[in-house]
Order: C-alpha cells, then structure tokens, then sequence
C-alpha cells in the first residue's frame, strides 16, 4: 500500500467502529437483561423509557436473523479482556497470561481465542495499535493536540528504555495473583477505556478506570508524544516482539530515500526510524509515508533482515 492518507483514514473508520462496538456491548448487556426480566418491549419502555424499547427492539430483530435472539445475544459480546464476535472468540493475550498465572489453567475458547490476534502480531505487526485499540483513538489525538500547543508552549520530549513496559507486565501480573485481574483495568489503556464506556453506558456511573485514561492523557501531552503506548502499555510491547519479525510492514526504496531528510523518523508515534529501515514496532499508521517528500516508503512483505537499533529500543 503506498497511500498514507488511506492508511489513516482506515484506521480512524476502523477504531471508530471498535469505540462503537464497545457502546453497543454495554447496551447489550442491558438488552440480557431486559430480555431475561421482562421479554416485552412494552415493559422495557415502562421501566427505562422509549430509547431502550427503541434499542431492545431493534437488537431483538438483529438477532432474530441468526436464530434465536436471547441465545444469539449470549453466544456474542463480552468486552476488551474477551470478546466473542458472531461465535468467534477474541483473548487478549495480557489476559491470557494473567488468566494462566493466576489459575494456572485456560479454558479451551479463551485458548482459540488467541489464534487471531498472534496471527495478526505475526503477519502485520503491531498493527492492532494503530486499527483496533479503543484507546489509541485518544492517543492519537492527543498527539495532535501537544503538536498544536508545541507552537506556544514548551513539552519535554521524554524516553524511557521500552523494556519499562516489560516491568509493567511482570508488575500487573504479580498484582493480579494477590488481588485479582482488576488491576489491568487501570494498567492497560484500552481496558480503562472499554471499562469506563461500560459503566458509563451500562450503569451510569463514573468508573475508577477513569482515572487512569486521565493519568494516560496526561503522560502523552506532558512528557513526549504517544508516551504511553511506547513505554507503559505491555500490550503494546508483547505485539511489538510477537510482531517483530512480521511479513508485513513499511519498507523504504533507498536509492529514492533523501539524505538530509530525517521527516520520516520526526513524524512517526513509535519514534521508528524509517529511513534505517527499522521496522520493529511499526503499526503501519501509514503517518511517514504521507510526510515522505519522495513517497519512496510503501508498507509491503519484508523480505531479509530486520534492524533492531538502539533508536527501536528507546
Ligand atoms: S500500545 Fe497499548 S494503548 Fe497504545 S495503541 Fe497499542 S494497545 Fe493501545
Ligand atoms: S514507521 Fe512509524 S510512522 Fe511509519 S507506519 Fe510505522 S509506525 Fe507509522
Ligand atoms: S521521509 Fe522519505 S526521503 Fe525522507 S528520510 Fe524518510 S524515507 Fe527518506
């Protein structure tokens, strides 16, 4: 692909609809329930209003189209942790360490539920943190927002070793055989997100993760640009290595490459350097490709060596 202007606007579309889908999971929870209590739309609107009769029946007749509503409604949905998609299981792979730590053993569909997210790690990288992850979104456009204020105001520009996030992982997990998983609902960005949109949408109450996307928000327009998923986000990190040696991801025509020209490097969330071929960590956000003056950079197959430099651990 050798447009970056696609590559963004596929991946704003794309995280838009996972944001959405979140919204939607929360409402479904409420959809079970109504369904279980009351199986009446009449009741519904009765007991919480016109827009959830509106919504139950709705759900009722997109459900209706696959079988039965109630056992359609049970076999999908979940939330970030897990998620089951039309029958297909989804596992976040820090909860399946998490899982594995703490009770030492995982069911079979939280096992199958890996396949599709290491298959995509292996085959495009990180690309789950510029297309799905619901917290990226935000990220992103903090991004823009410390690139605008930058024009008045003075931001440090910090770095970390990224194995930081490696002591995350280790840290939460530890955390989590005292106390429990919960803690990955503050630790991992778009857990806080998806908790947040649930007991906002589901409860109307203010969840506690909150403050943790608020704490997130704050590292990136304060200490350096996309701060969060480059140092603090293990999940983040454990895609990057999964992904490390993936079959796609963005290759540069070197004779067309300028050599005063560093736009490529400057711009990119991951502070990757495109221009010495570093590709460990990209997330094919496409962003270099758009700032390259001679669009010498496409994302495609890699065929050969990799760089892992000391500016891709940093
Ligand atoms: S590093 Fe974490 S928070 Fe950032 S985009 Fe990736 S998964 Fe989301
Ligand atoms: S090298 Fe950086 S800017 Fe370019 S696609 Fe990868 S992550 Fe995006
Ligand atoms: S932006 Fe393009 S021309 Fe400039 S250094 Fe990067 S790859 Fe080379």
């Amino acid at each position: 692909m050798r447009s970056g202007y696609t590559c963004l606007i596929v991946s704003i579309i794309t995280r838009l609809m996972v944001v959405l889908l979140l919204c939607y999971l929360a409402f479904m929870t409420e959809y079970l329930n109504f369904k279980l209590a009351h199986n009446n739309a009449r009741l519904v609107e009765l007991s919480a209003g016109k827009p959830m009769r509106i919504f139950y029946e709705q759900t009722e007749k997109f459900f209706s189209m696959f079988g039965d509503p109630l056992e359609t409604a049970q076999k999908n949905g979940g939330m970030t942790w897990s998620i089951r998609i039309m029958g297909v299981p989804f596992t976040d792979p820090v909860s399946a360490i998490s899982v594995l730590a703490k009770n030492h053993r995982m069911e079979i569909g939280f096992v199958l539920g890996l396949i599709g997210p290491l298959a995509l790690a292996l085959v495009f990288g990180r690309v789950f943190c510029s297309y799905i992850c619901s917290a990226s979104l935000l990220f992103f456009s903090i991004s823009r927002l410390r690139r605008l204020l930058l024009k008045w105001f003075y931001f440090p520009e910090w770095s970390l070793n990224r194995g930081f996030a490696w002591g995350v992982l280790i840290g939460g997990t530890l955390v989590c055989l005292a106390f429990g998983h919960g803690i990955w609902s503050l630790l991992l960005p778009y857990f806080a997100v998806g908790q947040t949109v649930f007991h906002g949408l589901a409860f109307g109450t203010l969840s506690v993760s909150f403050f943790s996307i608020v704490v997130f928000s704050i590292a990136d327009l304060l200490l350096g640009k996309q701060f969060t998923c480059r140092y603090l986000c293990p999940t983040g990190r454990l895609l990057g290595w999964i992904g490390r040696r993936s079959l796609v991801s963005i290759r540069r025509e070197a004779p067309r490459c300028l050599e005063n020209c560093n736009a490529c490097a400057d711009i990119c969330p991951m502070r990757i350097k495109p221009n010495q071929d570093e590709t460990v960590d990209c997330s094919l956000c496409g962003e270099c490709m758009i700032v390259c003056p001679t669009k010498c950079l496409s994302i495609a197959p890699i065929i050969g060596k990799r760089k892992v430099t000391a500016g891709s651990l940093k």
